[in-house]
C-alpha cells in the first residue's frame, strides 16, 4: 500500500483547522488537513436551525476577512460555517474533506507518526488535533429509554417543529439550554428547565457588546483557574441580542426548576436550589456592570448611562415555591432535551500525550509527545481558546512553535558533513 508522506498534519477542519492551516501556509510548512466531513461540518449539521453566533459579526471572526452585511448583526450558523470555507478558499488552504483519521501512532524507530485514515495512511512529522473543544455529547444517565418519551441531546435538537407534541423539559441552563427553552416556549410550548450554577453576563451595557466588555477587561486573555469549578454562561445572540434572565422566562410562563437530581417511578426530583444559583446569577450579572463601571469612570470614558439595567425583577413563584419533583406523565412532558454539555475522545490519538483519563496534556497546544499538538481546547491557553476569534490567536502560536522546531531539525554543524561523508 502506498503511504502518502507530508509534514504537518492537521486532524479536523472547523474553524481550528482552518486558522491552523493558515498559519502553517504563512510559515511555508508543507501540511494537509483532514476533515471527516465539510469544512465546519459541527456548525451546520451538530447545531439546530436558528442557532446564531454567540458575537456580533465584527467580533466573532478571524482577523483577515469580516462578514459581508451589518457588522453588528449576531450571523446565522450557515453564513458562519460559509465563512470558513470562504476563508479557507482566499489562501487555498489544502483541505480534504470526507476522510477521517482512525489513528495516530509514533513511528518505531524513526521520527514522526503513522497516521491510519479512512483512505489509507499518511507519514507526517507534526500532528495537529484540531477536532473540535465540544465533541462528544454528555447525557447522564437518568431516566432510562423506553420510559415513554423522547430525549435527545441539545446537539440533535433542530426546531420546535420536529418535537412531538407536548411539554417539554429542557435539562442545563447554560447557552444551549437557555436558548433552546426560550424557543420552545415562543413557539407557544409548555416548558420545564432545570437550572444549574450558571453566570448570566448583559448581552451589552452602556452601548457595548459584552464581547467588547470581555476584550477591554482583559477577561478573554484569563487563563484557566487550576481546581476552579467550570460554571456555564448563559449568552444568546438571538433575538438580535438579548441578555438571558430566567426571571423573565418564568413571568412568560416557563416553570424553572433547580437542578435535575434523580428519578424514579416516572417522576423527576430536583434539587432545592433554584433560587441560589438565580441569585449567583444575578450577582455575576451585576458583577460585569460594576467592572464596566469601573472600567469607564477609571479610564475617563463616558458612554451613555444605564440604570435600568440593575433593575433586577422580582422572584417568581418558581423560585419562592420550588418544584421539588415532576410526574412527568402528569406534566405532559413527551421531550427531554439534555443541554449538559461535551465530553472530549482523543481515544485515536495512541501517543503519549494523554493522561491516565484521557485528557490532553499540553501547555499553549504543545503536547507532551513532541511533534503532537492540540488546537481548540476550552482554555487552551486562555478564555478565547475555544472561540472564532481566540483560536486564530493560538493556532498562530502553534504554527510559531512548529517553525521553531524545523529551524533546530534544519540546522547542520559545521562537522555534520565530514560525519556523514565518513
Ligand atoms: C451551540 C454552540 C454554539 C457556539 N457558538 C459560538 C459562537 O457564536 N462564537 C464562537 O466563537 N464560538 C461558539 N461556539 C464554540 C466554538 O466556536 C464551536 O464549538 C466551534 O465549532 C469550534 O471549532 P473547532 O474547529 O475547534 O471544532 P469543530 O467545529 O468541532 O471542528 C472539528 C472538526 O474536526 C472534525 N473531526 C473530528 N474528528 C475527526 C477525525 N477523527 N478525522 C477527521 N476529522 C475529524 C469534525 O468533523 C469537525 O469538523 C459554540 C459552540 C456550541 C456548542
Amino acid at each position: 500500500m502506498s503511504v502518502e508522506k507530508i509534514e504537518a498534519l492537521v486532524v479536523g477542519a472547523g474553524q481550528a483547522g482552518v486558522a491552523m492551516s493558515e498559519h502553517l501556509s504563512r510559515c511555508g510548512v508543507p501540511h494537509l488537513v483532514l476533515e471527516k466531513g465539510r469544512i465546519a461540518e459541527r456548525w451546520r449539521s451538530a447545531r439546530w436551525d436558528s442557532l446564531v453566533a454567540n458575537g456580533p459579526a465584527w467580533h466573532d471572526r478571524f482577523p483577515g476577512l469580516e462578514f459581508a452585511g451589518d457588522p453588528e448583526a449576531f450571523v446565522g450558523k450557515e453564513a458562519v460555517a460559509d465563512y470558513f470555507v470562504a476563508y479557507a478558499e482566499k489562501f487555498n488552504a489544502p483541505i480534504r474533506c470526507g476522510v477521517t483519521v482512525h489513528s495516530v501512532e509514533r513511528k518505531a524507530g524513526s521520527a514522526g507518526f503513522r497516521v491510519e485514515t479512512s483512505e489509507g495512511v499518511v507519514e507526517a512529522t507534526y500532528v495537529i488535533a484540531a477536532t473540535g473543544p465540544f465533541q462528544k455529547p454528555v447525557m447522564p444517565d437518568l431516566v432510562p429509554e423506553g420510559a415513554g418519551l423522547v430525549q435527545m441531546h441539545s446537539t440533535s435538537y433542530r426546531n420546535p417543529d420536529a418535537l412531538p407534541a407536548g411539554a417539554v423539559l429542557v435539562v442545563g441552563a447554560g447557552s444551549s439550554g437557555a436558548q433552546i427553552a426560550d424557543e420552545l416556549l415562543t413557539a407557544g410550548r409548555r416548558v420545564y428547565l432545570s437550572v444549574g450554577p450558571h453566570g448570566r453576563p448583559p448581552r451589552a451595557y452602556r452601548g457595548r457588546d459584552f464581547v467588547w466588555w470581555l476584550g477591554v477587561l482583559n477577561k478573554w486573555d484569563a487563563e484557566a483557574t487550576p481546581g476552579a469549578e467550570h460554571v456555564t454562561i448563559a449568552v444568546s445572540g438571538a433575538k438580535g441580542g438579548a441578555t438571558v434572565d430566567f426571571r423573565t422566562f418564568a413571568a412568560r410562563g416557563m416553570t424553572l426548576l433547580g437542578r435535575t437530581q434523580g428519578f424514579a417511578d416516572g417522576v423527576l426530583t430536583f434539587a432545592p436550589d433554584l433560587a441560589q444559583n438565580i441569585r449567583r446569577g444575578d450577582e455575576n450579572y451585576l458583577s460585569v456592570l460594576d467592572e464596566a463601571d469601573a472600567f469607564l469612570a477609571r479610564n475617563g470614558m463616558s458612554l451613555p448611562e444605564e440604570p435600568a439595567a440593575r433593575i433586577i425583577g422580582p422572584d417568581p413563584d418558581c423560585m419562592t415555591n420550588p418544584v421539588l419533583s415532576l410526574d412527568l406523565a402528569q406534566a405532559g412532558i413527551t421531550t427531554i432535551i439534555w443541554a449538559t454539555g461535551f465530553e472530549q475522545d482523543f481515544s485515536w490519538l495512541k501517543v503519549d500525550a494523554l493522561d491516565a483519563q484521557g485528557k490532553p496534556r499540553h501547555q499553549r497546544g504543545v503536547s507532551t509527545e513532541p511533534g503532537v499538538y492540540f488546537l481548540g481546547l476550552p482554555y487552551l491557553s486562555r478564555r478565547g481558546s475555544s472561540f472564532i476569534w481566540g483560536v486564530w490567536h493560538d493556532a498562530k502560536f502553534v504554527a510559531d512553535h512548529i517553525a521553531k522546531q524545523r529551524h533546530y531539525l534544519a540546522y547542520r554543524a559545521p562537522g555534520d558533513a565530514a560525519l556523514v561523508s565518513a
